[in-house]
Protein backbone atom coordinates (compact mmCIF):
# COMPACT_ATOMS: atom_id res chain seq x y z
CA UNK A 1 0.00 0.00 0.00
CA UNK A 2 2.89 2.20 0.45
CA UNK A 3 3.54 2.40 -2.79
CA UNK A 4 0.05 4.47 -3.19
CA UNK A 5 -0.16 6.24 -0.25
CA UNK A 6 -0.47 9.87 -1.69
CA UNK A 7 -3.31 8.32 -3.68
CA UNK A 8 -5.78 10.81 -1.94
CA UNK A 9 -3.49 13.80 -2.43
CA UNK A 10 -2.93 15.95 -5.18
CA UNK A 11 0.72 14.86 -4.77
CA UNK A 12 -0.17 11.56 -6.50
CA UNK A 13 2.35 10.82 -9.58
CA UNK A 14 0.89 8.19 -11.98
CA UNK A 15 4.06 8.17 -14.06
CA UNK A 16 5.98 6.85 -10.70
CA UNK A 17 3.36 4.00 -9.76
CA UNK A 18 3.27 2.68 -13.02
CA UNK A 19 7.18 2.20 -13.27
CA UNK A 20 6.70 0.59 -9.52
CA UNK A 21 4.21 -1.84 -10.43
CA UNK A 22 4.09 -2.07 -14.37
CA UNK A 23 1.79 -0.50 -16.50
CA UNK A 24 -0.77 -2.97 -17.22
CA UNK A 25 -2.20 -2.91 -13.31
CA UNK A 26 -2.62 0.69 -12.77
CA UNK A 27 -6.07 0.94 -14.12
CA UNK A 28 -7.05 -2.48 -12.21
CA UNK A 29 -5.30 -1.03 -9.01
CA UNK A 30 -6.99 2.28 -9.04
CA UNK A 31 -10.25 0.35 -9.78
CA UNK A 32 -9.88 -1.81 -6.77
CA UNK A 33 -8.87 1.22 -4.75
CA UNK A 34 -12.26 2.91 -5.81
CA UNK A 35 -13.98 -0.26 -5.42
CA UNK A 36 -12.93 -0.45 -2.09
CA UNK A 37 -13.50 3.23 -0.78
CA UNK A 38 -16.85 3.67 -2.24
CA UNK A 39 -18.01 0.27 -0.75
CA UNK A 40 -19.46 -0.88 -4.25
CA UNK A 41 -20.09 -4.49 -3.43
CA UNK A 42 -22.75 -3.12 -1.59
CA UNK A 43 -23.78 -2.59 -5.74
CA UNK A 44 -21.70 -4.64 -7.37
CA UNK A 45 -19.55 -8.12 -7.30
CA UNK A 46 -16.18 -7.71 -7.35
CA UNK A 47 -14.86 -10.64 -9.51
CA UNK A 48 -16.71 -9.39 -12.38
CA UNK A 49 -15.83 -5.70 -11.77
CA UNK A 50 -12.21 -6.64 -11.75
CA UNK A 51 -12.15 -8.81 -14.94
CA UNK A 52 -14.19 -5.91 -16.70
CA UNK A 53 -11.44 -3.68 -15.42
CA UNK A 54 -8.39 -5.71 -16.75
CA UNK A 55 -10.31 -5.95 -20.26
CA UNK A 56 -11.33 -2.25 -20.43
CA UNK A 57 -7.50 -1.27 -19.45
CA UNK A 58 -6.21 -4.39 -21.87
CA UNK A 59 -8.35 -2.21 -24.79
CA UNK A 60 -6.77 1.09 -24.56
CA UNK A 61 -4.24 1.61 -27.35
CA UNK A 62 -0.68 1.52 -25.54
CA UNK A 63 1.06 3.07 -28.27
CA UNK A 64 -1.36 6.32 -28.19
CA UNK A 65 0.64 8.75 -26.81
CA UNK A 66 -2.17 10.27 -24.68
CA UNK A 67 -5.73 8.55 -24.78
CA UNK A 68 -4.17 5.55 -23.19
CA UNK A 69 -5.28 3.47 -19.72
CA UNK A 70 -3.14 5.95 -17.76
CA UNK A 71 -4.77 8.90 -19.08
CA UNK A 72 -8.15 6.93 -17.87
CA UNK A 73 -6.78 5.73 -14.40
CA UNK A 74 -5.59 9.54 -14.00
CA UNK A 75 -9.24 10.76 -15.02
CA UNK A 76 -10.67 8.47 -12.78
CA UNK A 77 -8.63 9.24 -9.70
CA UNK A 78 -8.66 12.99 -10.27
CA UNK A 79 -12.76 12.11 -10.38
CA UNK A 80 -11.78 10.48 -6.90
CA UNK A 81 -10.34 13.73 -6.04
CA UNK A 82 -12.53 15.98 -6.64
CA UNK A 83 -14.48 13.63 -4.06
CA UNK A 84 -11.61 13.29 -1.32
CA UNK A 85 -10.41 16.89 -1.61
CA UNK A 86 -13.34 18.76 -2.75
CA UNK A 87 -16.04 17.61 -0.50
CA UNK A 88 -18.34 16.25 -3.31
CA UNK A 89 -20.23 13.55 -0.81
CA UNK A 90 -21.03 16.91 1.67
CA UNK A 91 -22.32 18.88 -1.35
CA UNK A 92 -24.27 15.87 -3.49
CA UNK A 93 -26.12 13.44 -2.14
CA UNK A 94 -24.86 11.00 -4.73
CA UNK A 95 -26.34 7.13 -4.35
CA UNK A 96 -23.87 3.86 -3.95
CA UNK A 97 -24.77 3.10 -7.89
CA UNK A 98 -24.49 7.36 -8.65
CA UNK A 99 -20.90 6.81 -7.40
CA UNK A 100 -20.32 3.56 -9.25
CA UNK A 101 -21.84 4.77 -12.44
CA UNK A 102 -19.51 7.66 -12.46
CA UNK A 103 -16.38 5.94 -11.91
CA UNK A 104 -17.12 2.85 -13.96
CA UNK A 105 -17.37 5.67 -16.98
CA UNK A 106 -14.17 7.61 -15.96
CA UNK A 107 -12.83 3.85 -16.46
CA UNK A 108 -14.33 3.25 -19.85
CA UNK A 109 -14.83 7.01 -21.08
CA UNK A 110 -11.76 6.78 -23.88
CA UNK A 111 -11.63 3.14 -24.18
CA UNK A 112 -10.15 2.21 -27.77
CA UNK A 113 -9.14 5.87 -28.84
CA UNK A 114 -7.61 5.78 -32.09
CA UNK A 115 -5.14 8.58 -31.17
CA UNK A 116 -6.94 11.01 -33.42
CA UNK A 117 -10.19 13.38 -32.62
CA UNK A 118 -14.10 13.32 -33.90
CA UNK A 119 -12.60 15.92 -36.97
CA UNK A 120 -10.10 13.59 -38.29
CA UNK A 121 -12.56 10.87 -38.33
CA UNK A 122 -15.35 12.65 -39.76
CA UNK A 123 -13.13 14.11 -42.62
CA UNK A 124 -11.77 10.82 -43.32
CA UNK A 125 -15.33 9.22 -43.54
CA UNK A 126 -13.34 6.39 -41.15
CA UNK A 127 -16.68 3.49 -40.49
CA UNK A 128 -17.07 5.16 -36.86
CA UNK A 129 -17.97 7.74 -38.41
CA UNK A 130 -20.52 6.53 -40.40
CA UNK A 131 -21.72 4.08 -37.82
CA UNK A 132 -22.51 6.96 -35.59
CA UNK A 133 -23.88 9.83 -38.26
CA UNK A 134 -20.82 11.94 -37.19
CA UNK A 135 -22.44 12.37 -33.86
CA UNK A 136 -19.75 12.12 -30.64
CA UNK A 137 -18.32 9.77 -32.87
CA UNK A 138 -15.60 8.67 -30.24
CA UNK A 139 -17.58 9.24 -27.28
CA UNK A 140 -20.52 6.63 -28.81
CA UNK A 141 -17.73 4.37 -29.39
CA UNK A 142 -15.93 4.08 -26.10
CA UNK A 143 -19.57 3.42 -23.94
CA UNK A 144 -20.93 1.22 -26.50
CA UNK A 145 -17.62 -0.96 -26.56
CA UNK A 146 -16.93 -1.44 -22.97
CA UNK A 147 -21.19 -2.39 -22.72
CA UNK A 148 -19.83 -4.85 -25.25
CA UNK A 149 -18.18 -6.01 -23.04
CA UNK A 150 -20.77 -5.49 -20.32
CA UNK A 151 -23.43 -7.37 -22.01
CA UNK A 152 -21.35 -10.17 -24.04
CA UNK A 153 -18.45 -11.36 -21.95
CA UNK A 154 -20.06 -13.72 -18.92
CA UNK A 155 -16.53 -12.89 -17.22
CA UNK A 156 -17.32 -8.77 -17.30
CA UNK A 157 -21.00 -8.96 -16.18
CA UNK A 158 -20.61 -6.45 -13.63
CA UNK A 159 -24.70 -6.15 -13.20
CA UNK A 160 -24.70 -9.50 -12.01
CA UNK A 161 -27.05 -9.79 -9.40
CA UNK A 162 -27.87 -6.05 -9.79
CA UNK A 163 -32.29 -5.39 -9.85
CA UNK A 164 -33.01 -5.23 -13.73
CA UNK A 165 -34.51 -1.66 -13.21
CA UNK A 166 -31.47 -0.39 -11.06
CA UNK A 167 -29.14 -1.47 -14.31
CA UNK A 168 -31.13 0.16 -16.47
CA UNK A 169 -30.41 3.30 -14.51
CA UNK A 170 -26.85 2.81 -14.20
CA UNK A 171 -26.48 2.05 -18.25
CA UNK A 172 -28.35 5.38 -18.52
CA UNK A 173 -25.98 7.45 -16.26
CA UNK A 174 -22.79 5.95 -17.65
CA UNK A 175 -23.71 6.57 -21.33
CA UNK A 176 -25.20 10.38 -20.16
CA UNK A 177 -21.54 10.66 -18.97
CA UNK A 178 -19.37 8.98 -21.17
CA UNK A 179 -21.19 11.15 -24.03
CA UNK A 180 -20.78 14.42 -21.89
CA UNK A 181 -16.71 14.06 -22.10
CA UNK A 182 -17.50 15.35 -25.87
CA UNK A 183 -15.42 18.75 -26.27
CA UNK A 184 -18.45 19.43 -28.22
CA UNK A 185 -20.67 20.19 -25.09
CA UNK A 186 -17.93 22.04 -23.15
CA UNK A 187 -19.62 25.38 -23.92
CA UNK A 188 -22.85 24.20 -22.17
CA UNK A 189 -20.92 22.80 -19.25
CA UNK A 190 -19.77 26.72 -18.61
CA UNK A 191 -23.40 27.88 -18.58
CA UNK A 192 -23.96 24.99 -16.68
CA UNK A 193 -21.81 25.93 -13.98
CA UNK A 194 -22.87 29.51 -14.06
CA UNK A 195 -26.05 28.77 -13.83
CA UNK A 196 -25.51 26.44 -10.52
CA UNK A 197 -23.49 29.37 -9.17
CA UNK A 198 -26.63 31.73 -9.31
CA UNK A 199 -28.89 29.11 -8.49
CA UNK A 200 -26.69 28.32 -5.00
CA UNK A 201 -26.72 32.15 -4.15
CA UNK A 202 -30.01 32.28 -3.94
CA UNK A 203 -30.42 29.08 -2.65
CA UNK A 204 -33.45 27.97 -4.53
CA UNK A 205 -31.33 25.04 -5.27
CA UNK A 206 -33.67 21.89 -5.63
CA UNK A 207 -31.70 18.35 -5.70
CA UNK A 208 -33.24 16.06 -8.41
CA UNK A 209 -32.13 13.11 -10.44
CA UNK A 210 -31.72 14.98 -13.55
CA UNK A 211 -29.14 17.84 -11.58
CA UNK A 212 -27.66 14.78 -9.98
CA UNK A 213 -26.82 13.80 -13.32
CA UNK A 214 -25.64 17.37 -14.61
CA UNK A 215 -23.31 17.27 -11.90
CA UNK A 216 -21.97 13.81 -12.90
CA UNK A 217 -21.50 14.93 -16.39
CA UNK A 218 -19.60 18.07 -14.97
CA UNK A 219 -17.65 16.30 -12.82
CA UNK A 220 -16.45 13.89 -15.74
CA UNK A 221 -15.60 16.65 -17.60
CA UNK A 222 -13.71 18.54 -15.76
CA UNK A 223 -11.46 15.40 -14.80
CA UNK A 224 -11.11 14.77 -18.18
CA UNK A 225 -9.75 18.26 -18.88
CA UNK A 226 -7.51 18.44 -15.62
CA UNK A 227 -4.18 18.06 -16.38
CA UNK A 228 -3.06 22.16 -16.49
CA UNK A 229 -4.19 21.92 -12.95
CA UNK A 230 -1.91 19.69 -11.18
CA UNK A 231 1.25 20.39 -9.86
CA UNK A 232 3.67 21.26 -13.08
CA UNK A 233 5.92 18.47 -13.12
CA UNK A 234 2.61 16.30 -13.13
CA UNK A 235 0.90 18.31 -15.67
CA UNK A 236 4.31 18.76 -17.80
CA UNK A 237 4.73 15.77 -18.60
CA UNK A 238 0.68 14.90 -20.02
CA UNK A 239 1.57 18.29 -21.52
CA UNK A 240 4.47 17.05 -23.56
CA UNK A 241 1.88 13.57 -24.12
CA UNK A 242 -1.02 15.35 -25.25
CA UNK A 243 0.65 17.58 -27.60
CA UNK A 244 3.00 14.44 -29.40
CA UNK A 245 -0.59 13.13 -29.94
CA UNK A 246 -1.68 16.25 -31.57
CA UNK A 247 1.36 16.65 -33.61
CA UNK A 248 1.01 12.92 -35.13
CA UNK A 249 -2.57 13.54 -36.28
CA UNK A 250 -1.03 16.51 -37.77
CA UNK A 251 1.08 14.45 -39.82
CA UNK A 252 -1.29 11.82 -40.67
CA UNK A 253 -3.54 14.97 -42.18
CA UNK A 254 -0.58 16.43 -44.19
CA UNK A 255 -0.11 13.19 -46.16
CA UNK A 256 -3.69 13.40 -46.73
CA UNK A 257 -3.82 17.00 -47.75
CA UNK A 258 -5.76 17.38 -45.33
CA UNK A 259 -5.85 20.83 -43.36
CA UNK A 260 -3.58 20.27 -40.61
CA UNK A 261 -4.83 21.23 -37.08
CA UNK A 262 -1.79 20.73 -35.46
CA UNK A 263 1.64 21.13 -37.61
CA UNK A 264 4.55 20.11 -35.35
CA UNK A 265 6.70 22.59 -37.93
CA UNK A 266 5.10 25.33 -36.77
CA UNK A 267 3.33 25.03 -33.27
CA UNK A 268 5.01 24.71 -29.88
CA UNK A 269 4.24 22.88 -27.30
CA UNK A 270 4.04 26.07 -24.99
CA UNK A 271 1.65 27.95 -27.88
CA UNK A 272 -0.52 24.81 -27.35
CA UNK A 273 -0.98 24.59 -24.11
CA UNK A 274 -0.93 28.29 -23.32
CA UNK A 275 -3.51 28.60 -25.81
CA UNK A 276 -5.61 25.55 -24.37
CA UNK A 277 -5.42 27.51 -20.78
CA UNK A 278 -6.22 30.90 -21.80
CA UNK A 279 -9.05 29.85 -23.60
CA UNK A 280 -10.56 26.75 -22.12
CA UNK A 281 -8.92 26.18 -18.54
CA UNK A 282 -8.99 29.42 -16.62
CA UNK A 283 -12.64 30.27 -17.75
CA UNK A 284 -13.93 27.18 -16.61
CA UNK A 285 -12.06 26.35 -13.92
CA UNK A 286 -12.46 29.68 -12.09
CA UNK A 287 -16.50 28.77 -12.04
CA UNK A 288 -15.46 25.41 -10.99
CA UNK A 289 -13.82 26.54 -7.93
CA UNK A 290 -16.94 29.19 -7.63
CA UNK A 291 -18.93 25.91 -7.05
CA UNK A 292 -16.88 23.88 -5.41
CA UNK A 293 -15.01 26.17 -3.06
CA UNK A 294 -12.65 23.41 -1.85
CA UNK A 295 -11.44 22.95 -4.69
CA UNK A 296 -9.69 26.20 -5.30
CA UNK A 297 -6.09 24.98 -5.62
CA UNK A 298 -6.88 23.50 -8.66
CA UNK A 299 -7.35 26.82 -10.13
CA UNK A 300 -4.04 28.19 -8.44
CA UNK A 301 -2.15 25.96 -9.43
CA UNK A 302 -3.61 26.29 -13.13
CA UNK A 303 -2.12 30.14 -12.87
CA UNK A 304 1.24 29.05 -11.29
CA UNK A 305 1.62 26.60 -14.54
CA UNK A 306 0.40 29.41 -16.86
CA UNK A 307 3.62 31.60 -15.46
CA UNK A 308 5.77 28.57 -15.73
CA UNK A 309 5.14 28.07 -19.70
CA UNK A 310 5.53 32.03 -20.06
CA UNK A 311 8.88 32.07 -18.68
CA UNK A 312 9.67 28.58 -20.32
CA UNK A 313 8.27 30.05 -23.23
CA UNK A 314 10.98 33.20 -22.99
CA UNK A 315 13.92 31.40 -22.09
CA UNK A 316 13.00 29.16 -25.76
CA UNK A 317 12.65 32.22 -27.36
CA UNK A 318 16.16 33.84 -26.18
CA UNK A 319 17.80 30.36 -26.89
CA UNK A 320 16.54 30.86 -30.25
CA UNK A 321 17.75 34.21 -31.17
CA UNK A 322 21.43 33.38 -29.80
CA UNK A 323 21.18 30.49 -32.06
CA UNK A 324 20.32 32.61 -34.83
CA UNK A 325 23.18 34.56 -34.06
CA UNK A 326 20.72 37.57 -33.38
P1 LIG B 1 -10.83 13.26 -24.11
O1 LIG B 1 -10.49 13.12 -25.55
O2 LIG B 1 -12.00 12.47 -23.66
O3 LIG B 1 -9.64 13.04 -23.23
O4 LIG B 1 -11.33 14.77 -23.98
C1 LIG B 1 -10.56 15.81 -23.52
C2 LIG B 1 -10.10 16.70 -24.63
O5 LIG B 1 -9.64 17.90 -24.05
C3 LIG B 1 -8.93 16.16 -25.41
O6 LIG B 1 -9.27 15.39 -26.51
C4 LIG B 1 -8.23 17.43 -25.86
O7 LIG B 1 -8.82 17.93 -27.01
C5 LIG B 1 -8.51 18.37 -24.72
N1 LIG B 1 -7.38 18.45 -23.79
C6 LIG B 1 -7.24 17.86 -22.58
N2 LIG B 1 -6.07 18.20 -22.02
C7 LIG B 1 -5.44 19.02 -22.89
C8 LIG B 1 -4.20 19.72 -22.89
N3 LIG B 1 -3.34 19.66 -21.86
N4 LIG B 1 -3.89 20.46 -23.97
C9 LIG B 1 -4.74 20.56 -25.01
N5 LIG B 1 -5.92 19.94 -25.07
C10 LIG B 1 -6.27 19.18 -24.03
ZN1 LIG C 1 -10.33 11.55 -21.82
Amino acid sequence: DSLYEDIETQEFNIFNLEKNIGRENILPLIGYYIFKTFNMNETIKYNKFEKWCQKISDGYVRKNYYHNDLHAADVTQTCFLYFKLGQIEEIHKFSNSNRCSLFFSCICHDYRHPGVNNNFLKETHNELSIRYNDESILENMHISSAFNLIFNDKECYIFEGVDNNLMKEMRKEMISCVLATDMAFHNFYVELIKQYIKENKEENNTESKDKNQKYMNILIHSADISNPTKLFDIYFEWAKLVVEEFWDQGDKEKKLHLPCSCDREKVTIYQSQLGFINFIEIPYFSLLAELYPKMHFFYENLLNNKNILLSMQEKEKEKDKIKNGK
